[in-house]
């Protein structure tokens, strides 16, 4: 680490990062009555809203589940306008929840944490930004978000001649699509949002496809005044559903039973009916054998393949839209127009599994065979390095030792929330927890900024300075996470879940599979229990 500053600012923590968990965090943090700081690499608050401000993104957690629940002054008064709202309604809504809790004055936005530093013998962490400063902090709270490290695959961009973009790094202008060439790589929730979106006003559109992706069809009406309103008076049911739902959605999974529960004839009818509303139910509401059990499985998979052939008017498009892994496996997008658009003329489905992309060139993409793209704007859809951002941010626990240096072997975490060896550091939203993969993240954010807020408040009234999971916590944890998702489909699907969209990543589920409520009960126990196997000072 760089040499520190003569006289390092002091604060009681230092959080990173000011989406839906670094705001609450910050927020339960201050409350607590400590001297908190947070920073923000963008120029606005936001996180994920913030940056992926793509044509066509969008919320795939059906209202009025996207909030934060905590305050039910805070949830009257705002007023979504959509059943998912768009990027631009949920970052004014972030920027909103800011003012309303009086956050901006302790954010620092345009400001990167470079390096992070626990010095043993002060034990205490010295965090250093892009800015030159340094700060001295009891505690270090990155909550970088698992999706925030966006990957680039190929080679020669800088020869592109057009305008290139990835999804998660969109400008704030708008872009003119109007008779241009556009390609779009990968067909994750992602490059479906914007396929659907910008399909309308291209010139023409490749859409270059590896593995075709399961989706449900969106159901997005418009909210009516007596919509929001029927919501504030059922506040109390909503925070309830959520709470006691797998992925804090409000979709009680075990509401149909199992699928041998059924006959054939019943399931189609329950496939149907839940297939309607349009929403994650369809995933996460079905039965919790579609996960488990490849009987279970593959019927739902051939429902859904059914369902997706139906909207694509030419076989062959239909054949290379058509996915041949497990659905549910991966996360589910939603899609309002995605299969629709191949039914237009200017846009072709560009199967690339056996011809991969080899460079972007001067005038578009290059296969590996040679055949060329001639592109006007080339859109990269391509995904993210799972969990990758904190072990970039150059942090440095006991001995010296950084997160990346663990993670480079094997991702590990304690409940998602602290990491051996990284005393007085918490990480909610890091892997090994719910985080976005299973749940919906204003909830898992609430809920893991409290346990944050808990174990500082433990921490004060035993007089404890330092705690630490031990690796004895970690393992048991770790060995605890890998039973349950050993159990399950997951390891036998390619999936950016497991780490297989980054060559040379560990394999493991990045996670917990267990759901919300068997999480969130483990953690408390914890914490009742007063952090029983952690190390304190
Ligand atoms: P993703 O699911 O990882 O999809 C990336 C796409 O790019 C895949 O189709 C992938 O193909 C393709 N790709 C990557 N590298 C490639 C290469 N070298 N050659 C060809 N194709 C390549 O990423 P994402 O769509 O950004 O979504 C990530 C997650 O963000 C989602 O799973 C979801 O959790 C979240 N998200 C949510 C929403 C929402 O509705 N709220 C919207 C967007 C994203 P392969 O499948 O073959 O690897």
């Amino acid at each position: 680490m760089a040499k520190r500053l003569a006289v390092p600012v002091k604060y009681d923590a230092v959080v990173v990062g000011a989406g839906f968990t670094g705001l609450y965090t910050l927020y339960k943090l201050r409350e607590l009555g400590l001297k908190v700081v947070a920073f923000e690499a963008g120029n606005g608050v936001g996180g994920t809203w913030f940056w992926n401000r793509y044509p066509g993104a969008r919320v795939d957690c059906q209202f009025p589940t996207y909030q934060y629940t905590f305050s039910k002054a805070l949830f009257d008064k705002w007023n979504w306008s959509e059943r998912f709202p768009a990027q631009e309604e949920t970052e004014r809504y972030l920027n909103f929840c800011a003012d309303e809790l009086d956050l901006r004055k302790d954010i620092h936005l345009n400001t990167r944490v470079t390096a992070a530093e626990f010095d043993e013998s002060t034990e205490r962490w010295a965090i250093r930004t892009d800015d030159g400063k340094t700060y001295d902090a009891q505690f270090f709270v990155p909550c970088t978000g698992i999706l925030s490290s966006p990957i680039s695959p190929f080679p020669g961009s800088e020869k592109f001649k057009g305008q290139l973009f990835h999804t998660a790094r969109w400008p704030k202008a708008p872009v003119d699509f109007t008779g241009k060439r556009v390609g779009v790589v990968g067909v994750g929730a992602t490059g479906m949002q914007v396929v659907q979106t910008i399909a309308p006003q291209v010139g023409s559109l490749k859409v270059f496809i590896r593995t075709a992706n399961y989706s449900i069809d969106l159901n997005n009406p418009k909210l009516t005044d007596a919509d929001r309103e029927s919501t504030r008076k059922d506040y109390a049911k909503v925070v309830a559903d959520i709470n006691k739902s797998f992925g804090g959605l409000g979709f009680d999974v075990s509401a149909n039973g199992s699928f041998h529960d059924h006959t054939p004839q019943q399931r189609q009818a329950i496939y149907e009916k839940i297939w309607a509303d349009g929403t994650l139910r369809f995933w996460l509401g079905v039965w919790f054998d579609i996960i488990f059990d490849e009987e279970a499985n593959r019927e739902i998979s051939d429902f859904v393949r059914n369902k997706i052939r139906g909207q694509i008017n030419d076989p062959e498009t239909a054949d290379l839209l058509t996915p041949d892994f497990r659905f549910g496996t991966r996360r589910v997008p939603l899609q309002n127009g995605f299969y629709a658009a191949f039914n237009q003329d200017n846009v072709e489905a560009v199967g690339i599994k056996d011809d991969p992309i080899a460079a972007i060139t001067e005038k578009g993409l290059k296969l590996k065979s040679g055949k060329e793209y001639e592109l006007d704007i080339l859109i990269l859809a391509t995904g993210f390095d799972a969990g990758r951002t904190l072990s970039q941010l150059n942090v440095h626990g006991r001995g010296g030792v950084t997160v990346k240096q663990v993670w480079d072997k094997d991702v590990r975490t304690t409940m998602g929330l602290m990491l051996h060896g990284f005393p007085n550091m918490f990480t909610p939203g890091a892997p090994l927890a719910p985080i976005n993969a299973f749940c919906n993240v204003p909830h898992c954010s609430q809920h893991q900024g409290e346990w944050v807020a808990e174990a500082v408040r433990y921490m004060r009234d035993n007089g404890i300075k330092v705690l630490e999971p031990t690796k004895e916590v970690e393992d048991a944890w770790v060995q605890t996470h890998d039973n349950i998702v050993n159990m399950s489909l997951f390891p036998k699907t390619n999936t950016w879940y497991m780490g297989d969209n980054i060559e040379g990543k560990k394999r493991r589920l990045l996670a917990w599979l267990g759901g919300n409520p068997d999480y969130e009960q483990r953690c408390r126990e914890v914490r009742e229990k007063g952090f029983p196997g952690f190390a304190t000072a």
